[in-house]
């Protein structure tokens, strides 16, 4: 079984796309890691695609935010403003559909789905640290993350936990062997706003019966996204952020 691993698509449609036109025919199901709108222009396509395609799908911050579960006074004011939009702006099928979704951790098969981390749906898994902490709280050997919007991730190796290197640009995969000995707790990466300083789409493909993941990024259309995000009346620096991955 190969599952297509998404994550933080927040609303962005030509990145979604992309992700889509190159994984074509690579995966049986897809599973998606939360923040489905915010920031980007285009919410309903994006959870239209969501509600149809993936099989198994955790609320992230943004989900909550967007749909009024949640008060937005901890938000920055960018992602405040983007949250009200998105309130303002989300078909009422499309706002029941996110309220609905479930909070992780989530299993599916031999592995986990969570936003954050599996103690907590808000915290961020930057470093080695909460990675350490993370991995105590993982029912599977096997877990995917969002919510940084940095692909890669962490190894468990015999009680070492090493940090997944961030693929070079001129790279458009690369693969991870995973070893039954090890755990990992790994994120495909962002959609639709990728934060690592590279601004293509990040996804996985994550192959079950060949015990591997792979990390992919794909270029899209970034001008059309920012276009819209500018025509939206969204705060600009949503826009301007994706052409540098930031
Ligand atoms: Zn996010």
């Amino acid at each position: 079984m190969r599952y297509l691993i998404v994550s933080d698509l927040h609303g962005n449609l030509e990145a979604l796309q992309a992700v889509l036109r190159e994984s074509a025919g690579g995966y049986e199901h897809a599973i998606c890691c939360g923040d489905l709108v915010g920031y980007g222009a285009d919410p309903n396509p994006v959870t239209d695609w969501v509600r149809e395609h993936c099989a198994t799908v955790v609320r992230g911050n943004h989900d909550r935010a967007s749909t009024g579960q949640d008060d937005l006074e901890w938000f920055n004011p960018v992602a405040r403003q983007a949250a009200v939009w998105t309130l303002e702006h989300l078909s009422p099928e499309n706002a029941r559909y996110i309220e609905s979704l479930p909070r992780g951790p989530l299993t599916v098969d031999s592995f986990q789905v969570v936003h954050g981390s599996p103690l907590d749906e808000d915290e961020y898994v930057i470093g080695a640290g909460e990675a350490n902490q993370a991995f105590h709280y993982l029912a599977s050997r096997l877990a995917f993350f969002g919510h940084t919007h940095v692909q890669g991730g962490f190894i468990w190796n015999h009680s070492r936990v090493e940090t997944i290197t961030r693929m070079p640009a001129s790279r458009r995969e690369e693969m991870l062997e995973i070893d039954g000995e090890c755990a990992y707790l790994l994120n495909p990466g962002s959609v639709g706003q990728p934060r690592d300083g590279d601004p293509r789409a990040a996804y996985a493909i994550y192959d079950a019966d060949r015990h591997r993941v792979e990390y992919r990024r794909v270029v899209y259309d970034v001008d059309t996204a920012q276009q819209k995000i500018y025509a939206a009346g969204l705060p600009p620096v949503l826009g301007d952020r994706l052409s540098v991955g930031r």
